[in-house]
């Protein structure tokens, strides 16, 4: 089942979501979900906050980006992964710059700079502790799912600067103008969406 996306303004995507505490047919039923809407979006990741769910659980697909990406592909855990809980328990000094975008916040990309590499334990939907290195896209993905766990976006990473020119964009939509062509959740208190 394809989930309806909270986009900027929601306050769930500014909670800091809470552990999950036990696996369920209904969490697995969940999972299946998100990755569902993942890709029914076009997205390569997707956090439980983003389908209204506050909890520390997030989906990755790089599949889509597998050819593009010969050489780091090769590198990539099966796709789509499972997120649950997650830490980063080590990150690189060097950081660099990468175009993000995110499906709360439609036809909005920016580059945001971030460590390189970050070493990642979670549990995957088996509930198995996983670590994983990872690099370049992963490790992007990895790190702005993550974050969205906390509450967390993208556009807060930005300098302040670029947030300056963003600012009116991102006030219109946190009243609820925004459209995408996945369905989206209403925006509380926001006008009605057409
Ligand atoms: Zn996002």
């Amino acid at each position: 089942m394809v989930l309806p996306i909270h986009t900027y303004g929601d306050p769930v995507l500014r909670t800091e979501a809470d552990a999950v505490e036990a696996d369920s047919p209904e969490l697995q039923a969940f999972i299946d979900d998100m990755i569902e809407t993942m890709r029914g979006a076009q997205g390569i990741g997707l956090a439980a906050p983003q389908v209204g769910r506050s909890i520390r659980l997030f989906v990755v697909d790089l599949e889509p980006l597998a050819d593009r990406e010969e050489e780091e592909s090769a590198e990539w855990p099966e796709q789509p992964m499972v997120f649950i809980n997650p830490e980063i328990e080590a990150e690189t000094e060097e950081e660099c710059a990468y175009e993000e975008g995110c499906l709360s916040i439609p036809d909005l990309r920016e580059e945001v700079m971030r460590p390189e590499g970050v070493r990642v334990r979670f549990l995957d939907r088996a509930f198995r502790e996983q670590t994983v290195d990872a690099y370049g896209i992963l490790a992007r993905v990895v790190q702005h799912e993550i974050d969205h766990l906390d509450g967390v976006l993208f556009v807060d990473l930005l300098t302040s600067f670029r947030r300056k020119l963003l600012q009116r964009r991102l006030r219109e939509m946190s009243r609820g103008a925004v459209e995408a062509e996945y369905p989206l959740a209403p925006l509380e208190g926001a006008g009605a969406r057409d």
